[in-house]
């Protein structure tokens, strides 16, 4: 299953083709500062697309400093394969998170992968993949978090940014809505609520570190009605979807189809938090403030990035350190994970 041998020689080097490189100004980190990550070494995995059902192959490889997470169509040639995973890239939000380059070029479905990342603090990547859509696997962020653990991680000498919410910015669409207010680190919540006896009203407070995310939120899957996935299929989509990668929930509401059941007894509003960390992971650096989604969801959440980046004076970006790590920590020791109004 590991590594699909992809050879790394057939993409130009780091910087050659306008992506950045480790930046003289980034030539040693402060004491107190964190350090940017990336891969130890390569790693691969094989699955289906969700919506395409396709087979591929696709390998998280090391990357330089300031990098970023940039994603490489294997099975493209020259350099209209290459796609960094920014807000600005995103070209869909019906039904996941795709991003495209200028060449149209793309890749759906990075959202599970993308919070696996964030989730981890992995910040240099190139995501090598033979196909325009990321496997779906059991439909979390659970095997690609095995993946990164298995890779193992490794400190580089660049300081690590974030960008630091100053003031208030709110997206609402009918009635849902996102807002991205400053805070001390990075926490998340998020609210649904479906009128159906299996999901109901449900909300989850996530102050983001790699293991809260680990604990709380990865393993939690993608979810969708009975006759959503008949729906898809008829409409030549979601070819992948099984109860393999999916929590399904009977037309009448009522019930899930799963055989072994939930991963977490709310594990809808787990999953739209997942979802989060990976749609404003598409920011290009770790956030420092709060992250609050009323029934949010891809595309309010792209639209929410596209607020703040237009708006100069709502962010600024600083040197991140383990002060805001640990004041995370805190947060997710002192106070309740999640909690289930009404399941
Ligand atoms: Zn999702």
């Amino acid at each position: 299953m590991f590594d699909s041998g992809v050879p790394f020689e057939s993409f130009p080097a780091p910087g050659s083709d306008g992506l950045a490189q480790q930046s003289p100004i980034f030539a040693g980190a402060p004491s107190g500062a964190q350090r940017q990550k990336t891969l130890k070494s390569a790693i691969s995995c094989t699955g289906v697309g969700l919506h395409s059902g396709a087979k591929v192959t696709m390998s998280l490889r090391p990357a330089a400093p300031d990098t970023g997470i940039v994603f490489r169509r294997t099975d493209i040639t020259g350099g209209g394969a290459i796609i960094p995973a920014l807000w600005s890239n995103v070209s869909d939000t019906r039904l996941n998170t795709s991003i495209s380059n200028s060449k149209g070029v793309g890749v759906h479905t990075i959202e599970h992968l993308m919070a696996a990342l964030a989730g981890m603090g992995v910040d240099n990547v190139f995501v090598d993949i033979n196909g325009p859509e990321v496997p779906v696997m059991d439909g979390s962020s659970a095997p690609f978090l095995f993946l990164i653990e298995c890779a193992g991680l490794t400190e580089q000498h660049a300081p690590r940014r974030a960008i630091r919410i100053l003031k208030r910015v709110q997206v609402v669409d009918g009635d849902r809505r996102a807002t991205l207010t400053p805070g001390s680190s990075f926490s998340l919540r998020v609210e649904i609520d479906f009128p159906v006896e299996a999901i109901g009203r449900q909300e989850c407070y996530l102050p983001l570190t790699a293991s809260s995310f680990k604990e709380e939120v990865s393993r939690a899957r993608t979810f969708g009605f009975e006759r959503e996935v008949a729906a898809m299929h008829a409409a030549g989509l979601g070819k992948g979807g099984t109860l393999d990668n999916a929590v399904v929930i009977a037309n009448d509401g009522e019930k899930v189809l799963n055989e072994g059941g939930l991963r977490y007894e709310d594990e809808f509003v787990r999953h739209k938090t997942l979802d989060a960390v990976g749609d404003l992971a598409l920011a290009g650096a770790p956030i420092i403030g709060h992250f609050h989604g009323v029934r949010s969801g891809h595309a309010i959440n792209n639209r929410l990035l596209r607020a703040l980046f237009a708006d100069r004076g709502a962010w600024t970006m600083v040197p991140l350190g383990d002060a805001e790590v640990q004041a995370s920590a805190i947060f997710a020791a002192r106070r309740p994970l999640v909690a289930a109004i009404s399941a």
